[in-house]
């Protein structure tokens, strides 16, 4: 493989504070060729600031590829020296980290398989202390805040001072739209947890296809998310892993063309208070609902002490239909699925017959 081209590369350090910080490059190493190929192209685009490459590759079943290996840390060696653009690997275990920091690999990222294992992230934890490298944390497959934020307090506790957030979707059963569902509340919550911490969104890992690329990176820069991490490929079509979403860098550069990129300060400022001001509204409701039910229970427990004085059941099927109905009919109206008001109905009927219980035994 020819490396005579070099440039001087760009340090990470002059990059972290970018925004906003575009990470890109193919999902896999397959070749030297693919790798370098990828590379130069992106470079030529000058559109891209690091360059992925997943090395070790943790897939879902036995029996695809599961990555080059080792053997693939010289070829990301090479396209940093041929283009200049730092490199980033995905890490799952000590010896991971171990073989990246040999070959100057300049960041590095915990995948989604691997954030849910808390064992994991503190094995790569105590392999990284002492050591100076931004380490970006996707989100767990599944959707627990906690064990995000938990490897994030992890990396601090090991003194990584440069660390990131990749949203990149959540598992959930049965088919939806998306390969992994956004679940925007999620990063948004994070976002108010870390708020100086930089968040970005890997589109390509949410949607699974090509096509809703844009919809998605799109409403992350209008939730000011700091920049995204997108998958390219030289032939994605032929990619050895993640064919479908994966696009040309000659795709990149449109997909990036065609965003609109909000003034950040001002937006951010604005979608916040308007977040505080829609989030404060729903506490006065949340709060005014709970103290109605516990009005509604209160009144339940006067009807148990009548229907006992009187020897009359608790359930009376008839009067419960009557309600029911009357709640589907209104509730229509008012936008509530009937599915809904039987299922909020239910819950409220049990809890009243709990109470009407406890008087009527008493
Ligand atoms: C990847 O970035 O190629 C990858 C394996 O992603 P995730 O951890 O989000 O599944
Ligand atoms: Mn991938």
């Amino acid at each position: 493989m020819q490396t005579s081209v070099t440039k001087e590369p760009i340090q990470i350090k002059e990059l972290w504070n970018k925004r906003p910080l575009i990470i890109s490059g193919p999902c896999s190493a397959e070749t030297e060729e693919q790798l370098i190929n990828t590379a130069r192209e992106l470079s030529s685009e000058n559109k891209v600031d690091i360059l992925r490459a997943g090395i070790w590759k943790p897939r879902t079943k036995p029996g695809m590829f599961e990555g080059i290996g080792v053997k693939g840390l010289p070829w990301l060696a090479n396209a940093k020296k041929i283009t200049g653009i730092p490199v980033a690997v995905e890490v799952a275990t000590a010896r991971h980290v171990e073989s990246a920091l040999q070959f100057d690999v300049d960041l590095l990222w915990i995948g989604a398989r691997t954030t849910v294992n808390p064992f994991s992230v503190q094995e790569i934890c105590d392999a990284l202390r002492g050591v100076d490298i931004p380490v970006l944390i996707k989100n767990p497959i599944n959707p627990d805040l906690e064990l995000w934020s938990g490897g994030i307090e992890r990396l601090q506790k090991a003194g990584l001072k440069n660390i990131g957030m990749i949203h990149r979707g959540f598992s959930n059963y049965g088919n939806t739209q998306y390969r992994n569902a956004p679940m925007w509340q999620l990063p948004i919550e994070m976002k108010r947890r870390f708020p100086e911490m930089l968040l970005i969104c890997d589109p390509s890992h949410i949607c699974g296809n090509r096509t809703d690329l844009h919809i998605i990176a799109q409403k992350s820069i209008d939730l000011d998310f700091g920049g995204l991490m997108i998958e390219t490929h030289i032939t994605p079509d032929e990619a050895w892993s993640d064919a479908k979403q994966q696009i040309t860098p000659q795709g990149l550069t449109s997909l990036l063309n065609s965003l609109v990129w909000r003034s950040e300060k001002l937006q951010q400022q604005e979608f916040l208070t308007a977040l505080t001001t829609l989030r404060e509204q729903i506490n006065q409701v949340d709060d005014e609902l709970l103290a109605l039910i516990g009005q509604r229970m209160k009144i339940a427990e006067k009807i148990g002490a009548y229907k006992k004085e009187n020897n009359i059941t608790i359930l009376q099927t008839h009067r419960w239909n009557e309600i029911l109905e009357a709640a589907i009919k209104k509730g229509s109206g008012l936008g509530l699925s009937k599915d809904f008001i039987t299922k909020y109905l239910d819950a409220i009927h049990l809890e009243s017959i709990s109470h009407q219980n406890i008087i009527m035994n008493d």
